[in-house]
């Protein structure tokens, strides 16, 4: 079910890491609700990119723009997005979903690894902000969301620094959500516990048992049921939450 927000037709939404996963479930999603759907990809993606883009004109998008650019990668970044801005003005909504992770445990742990997720989950989140930021105060009303997840407030063994970054973004969240909200710049978290996507799917089936048993609910989340509240928390609809942290997750954490 794709439920309907009027005010995010033609918003200029941008979404970072949407070629897979929840990152593209977001972009159809907002396609859906003829937004101008702005999203990013990697060097190397290009044939993939056009794909998506059509795809997202045939679901109803009122304008689709692929973006190249690495979120570790500040001066691209920057230049990429002050060439879209140039173009087709600010951009009013921002869906930081760029992610990766690198499991270890502690003691195993590669210094290069800590790097590598820090900066592309944490930094590069706060990096796209920053270069949106001046046009979030022109724009009526800006909303943005960190995709975080259950494991920043819970933590989690063997994924120190992906916790870490993730509990970070929440700190990134209330943070950009005091300095920005007298501008009516709202901005929220949300924590999804384990959604279905290629990397739930490659699981052993014991191993889903055992995740499964511990979600009360007893299934994986949807990338759909991430999308609806992802554009909740970008429409009107939610116009007085801001600095908020919402999970998503069945009940894994409660
Ligand atoms: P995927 O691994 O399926 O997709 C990650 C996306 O991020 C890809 O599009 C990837 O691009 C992109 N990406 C990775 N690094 C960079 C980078 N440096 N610059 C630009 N794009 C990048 O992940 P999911 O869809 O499962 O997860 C999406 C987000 O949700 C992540 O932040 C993740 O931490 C979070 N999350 C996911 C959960 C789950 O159960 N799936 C649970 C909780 C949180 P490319 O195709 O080029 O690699």
């Amino acid at each position: 079910m794709n439920i309907k927000f009027e005010d995010l037709k033609e918003k200029k939404v941008l979404v970072t890491g949407a070629t897979r996963g929840i990152g593209r479930a977001i972009i159809e999603s907002l396609a859906k609700q003829g937004a101008h759907v702005v999203f990013n990809y990697r060097a190397g993606k290009e044939d993939i990119a056009n794909e998506i883009r059509e795809e997202l004109m045939k679901l109803g998008a009122s304008t689709a723009t692929p973006i190249k650019f690495d979120v570790t990668d500040t001066a691209q970044i920057k230049e990429s997005l002050d060439s879209f801005v140039k173009e087709y003005g600010v951009i009013e909504g921002l869906v930081n979903n760029a992610g990766i992770s690198r499991d270890q445990l502690v003691l195993r742990m590669k210094e290069e690894d800590v790097s590598a997720t820090l900066d592309a989950n944490l930094k590069g989140s706060i990096m796209v902000c920053q270069a949106l930021s001046r046009g979030f105060l022109k724009a009526e009303n800006a909303s943005v969301v960190n995709i975080s997840s259950v494991v920043g407030l819970m933590g989690n063994a063997g994924q120190i620094a992906y916790a870490a970054s993730k509990a970070g973004m929440i700190g990134l969240t209330k943070s950009l959500a005091k300095e920005l909200g007298a501008k009516n710049v709202r901005c929220n978290a949300i924590c999804p516990g384990f959604i279905a996507t290629d990397m739930t799917d490659s699981l052993k089936e014991e191993t889903k048992e055992s995740y499964l048993s511990g979600i009360p609910m007893k299934r994986f989340g949807s990338t759909q049921e991430v999308s609806n509240l992802v554009n909740f928390l970008l429409s009107n609809a939610s116009s007085y939450i801001t600095g908020e942290t919402i999970k998503i997750d069945g009940g894994l954490y409660i």
